[in-house]
C-alpha cells in the first residue's frame, strides 16, 4: 500500500451536475471528514442582508446554517468546500462539531466520483416562491425530489398552523 497520508483527499473540476464539483482524488473511507466548510461568519441578518438582492442569481447555496446565530458565507474567505454540489443521494453529509462544519463521507467513495451532500437549503426570513425554480434540483438521481430546498412551504405552514 501507497503512504496515502500526504495527498489530498480532492480535486475541483468541472462537474455534470453544475459548474465546478468537488471530486475524490483518492479512495476515501467512509467516515471520512473529508474537508471543512470555511467563510466568513455572519448572523441570519446580515446573511439575508447581503443576499436578499440577488436577482435571478444562485449566491444563496454559498451560504451554509450552523446555528440560530451564525452562519457561513462560503462566498467570502471560503476554501474547496463551496463547490461541493447538492444531490438528493449524496455519498456526504455536512456535521456541525463546535461550530464548525465539516463534509464527511456517508459511504466508501472511490477515487473520481463526485463529493455531494444534501443542501436542504432554508432561511429565517419570508418564503419567497421563485425559490422554487430557482433552486430547482438537478442531480440527476433517482431519488431526486426536485429541489435543493430542506422543507415545502406548504408543510411549514401546516407546522406553524398559520
Ligand atoms: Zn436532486
Amino acid at each position: 500500500m501507497p503512504d496515502r497520508t500526504n495527498l489530498p483527499f480532492i480535486e475541483i473540476r468541472s462537474s455534470s451536475i453544475q459548474g465546478l464539483g468537488v471530486f475524490a482524488a483518492i479512495d476515501i473511507q467512509k467516515a471520512t471528514r473529508i474537508i471543512e466548510y470555511m467563510g466568513e461568519r455572519i448572523s441570519p441578518d446580515e446573511a439575508d442582508t447581503r443576499y436578499d438582492d440577488d436577482a435571478g442569481s444562485c449566491t444563496h447555496v454559498l451560504l451554509f446554517i450552523v446555528d440560530e446565530d451564525t452562519v457561513i458565507d462560503g462566498g467570502i474567505g471560503g476554501n474547496e468546500a463551496k463547490y461541493v454540489n447538492h444531490s438528493c443521494q449524496p455519498n456526504c453529509e455536512a456535521v456541525i462539531d463546535s461550530g464548525r462544519v465539516y463534509i464527511e463521507s456517508l459511504r466508501e467513495i472511490p477515487a473520481g466520483e463526485e463529493i455531494t451532500f444534501d443542501y436542504r437549503l432554508e432561511r429565517a426570513g419570508e418564503y419567497e416562491p421563485e425559490w422554487e425554480e430557482r433552486y430547482a434540483c438537478k442531480c440527476g438521481s433517482r431519488r431526486c425530489r426536485g429541489t435543493m430546498l430542506a422543507e415545502s412551504p406548504a408543510r411549514e405552514t401546516e407546522i406553524t398552523g398559520d
